[in-house]
């Protein structure tokens, strides 16, 4: 158990924009969750045994227990919908029929109402309310960047906070989604100090995240109750689909929350689902290299790898997970990830840490091993995101651009994230400390105070 982190940078690359939690320097976002909230999370559910820097266990939970007996059906497959109305009385043939109208309900038109569900008779819609409930993340708090960018504080039913965070620009909408409540590794650049893994998240809670922000840029579906196939493709984009991405870098590692992240992610590709293709979805992982081969096979989304040093010794501090599955071994998962291709590449994540893993010679033996293993890669350099009592400091602008110069002129992609919602980052930095006993205008003066000297440090 160990600090965890989320650092969400919402920030713009090539092709998939990242949110990276605690990204002040950057303009990114800044969203440690602390004391008060994991202490109030904890009295409410006991913890679960996740594995720290082992390997991960499966989780046999599908479904969050709730105090009223019924039963959360967002986060369920059709066949295990089928199954529960099966248990609570229908025959076979009925249970199955009513599986595949509410899934595409659920799903697909996303409504939270049974008794919205037009083509399910009048007297079998309170017969569904009264035993299942269409569940969401409930809203702790919500903010808007001036930028566009928007970020939810969540809470699950059991009481435990987490956050996603949506950035939109002018070809897509970017969809930060979390797959934890806190981490189990410790990242030493990764901000959340006091905040231990707490739980996995439920694949409902992690379709649900994706479902919420849905609702809440008005994105279903507004056709009739017909299924999908019956829809024009203009009618299904009238709403313009300002939701077209999704990257798992919230909260969490999700190849330690394996199953649930790929049991929700199989929600959101299915096409009488969310019906999101999984070109456009990217996972983000630490390193765990006996998950990604079964990532890319069972799910089969964009792999984006924290590499963030190109040394044994470096790695081994900043990225703490390498004393288990080392460079040379997450290197060679990486040329096997199934999927990858010129036209798929794999994204490598790197942080620039002053005086750390920023120098000419980082940079050409970064280039060096991706050559090495003829992986088909990106890279994205990530500014730091300091906190208070980081043991790093953001590299230099100069150094950040010398650092691409060199990556880029090997004939590797190597943009430098975009600072997004600065803004509200800052703020949220300050506030999610003791947010409760501040006023509004304490807040204020902090996140002014946080955002001017941001901009010294950046311009500096
Ligand atoms: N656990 C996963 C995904 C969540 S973290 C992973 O580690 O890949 C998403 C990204 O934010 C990772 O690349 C992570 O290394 C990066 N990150 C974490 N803290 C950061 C910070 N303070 N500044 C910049 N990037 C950070
Ligand atoms: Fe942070 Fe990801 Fe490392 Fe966890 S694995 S500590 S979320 S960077």
């Amino acid at each position: 158990m160990l600090r965890s982190v989320f650092a969400r940078c919402a920030c713009v690359t090539d092709n998939v924009k990242i949110p990276i939690y605690s990204c002040r320097l950057a303009g990114s976002f800044a969203l440690p969750l602390t004391r008060p909230y994991i202490r109030h999370a904890m009295s409410h559910t006991p913890l679960m045994t996740i594995p720290g820097q082992t390997d991960p266990v499966p989780v046999a939970r599908d479904i969050t227990p709730r105090a009223d007996g019924r039963i959360d059906l967002i986060g369920l497959p059709k066949l295990r919908i089928a199954e529960l109305f099966a248990e609570a009385g229908l025959d076979a043939k009925q249970a199955k029929l009513r599986a595949k109208q509410v899934f595409h309900w659920l799903y697909h038109r996303g409504v939270t109402d049974f008794a919205a569900m037009t083509d399910i008779a009048k007297t079998m819609r309170p017969w569904l309310a009264e035993r299942f409930v269409i569940g969401r993340p409930e809203v702790v708090e919500a903010q808007h960047s001036t930028d566009g960018t928007r970020k939810w504080l969540l809470q699950t039913a059991d009481g435990h906070e987490f956050e996603m965070v949506f950035i939109p620009d002018a070809d897509r909408g970017t969809l930060c989604v979390s797959s934890q409540v806190g981490c189990t590794l410790n990242c030493r650049f990764c901000h959340t100090g006091t905040m231990k893994l707490v739980r996995n998240l439920t694949p409902g809670e992690i379709v649900g995240q994706v479902m919420l922000a849905r609702d809440a840029l008005g994105e279903w579906p507004k056709g009739a109750m017909d299924f999908a196939e019956e829809e024009s493709e203009a009618e299904y984009r009238a709403d313009g689909r300002l939701l077209t991405n999704i990257v798992m870098m919230g909260m969490g590692e999700p190849l330690y929350n394996f199953d649930n992240v790929r049991d929700a992610l199989r929600l959101v590709m299915d096409g009488e689902g969310l019906a999101l293709s999984k070109r456009r979805i990217t996972l983000s992982t630490s390193g765990v290299v006996p998950m990604m081969d079964r990532c890319g096979e069972e799910i089969g989304v964009n792999l984006a790898v924290s590499l963030h040093a190109v040394t044994k010794e470096i790695r081994d501090e900043i990225v703490p997970i390498n004393k288990k599955y080392g460079l040379e071994e997450l290197l060679a998962a990486c040329a096997a990830y199934p999927g990858a291709s010129n036209a798929r590449r794999i994204t490598f994540e790197y942080v620039m840490l002053k005086d750390k893993n920023d120098t000419d010679d980082h940079a050409r033996e970064l280039v060096r091993l991706i050559k090495q293993y003829n992986l088909p890669a990106k890279v994205n350099l990530i500014p730091f995101n300091p906190w208070p009592g980081a043991p790093y400091e953001c590299s230099t602008p100069e150094r950040v651009r010398a650092f691409s110069n060199i990556v880029f002129e090997a004939g590797i992609s190597a943009p430098v994230r975009t600072p997004r919602g600065r803004d509200i980052d800052a703020a949220c930095g300050q506030l999610k400390t003791a947010a409760q006993k501040k006023s509004r205008a304490e807040r204020d003066r902090e996140a002014a105070a946080a955002v001017a000297a941001t901009t010294q440090e950046a311009a500096g």
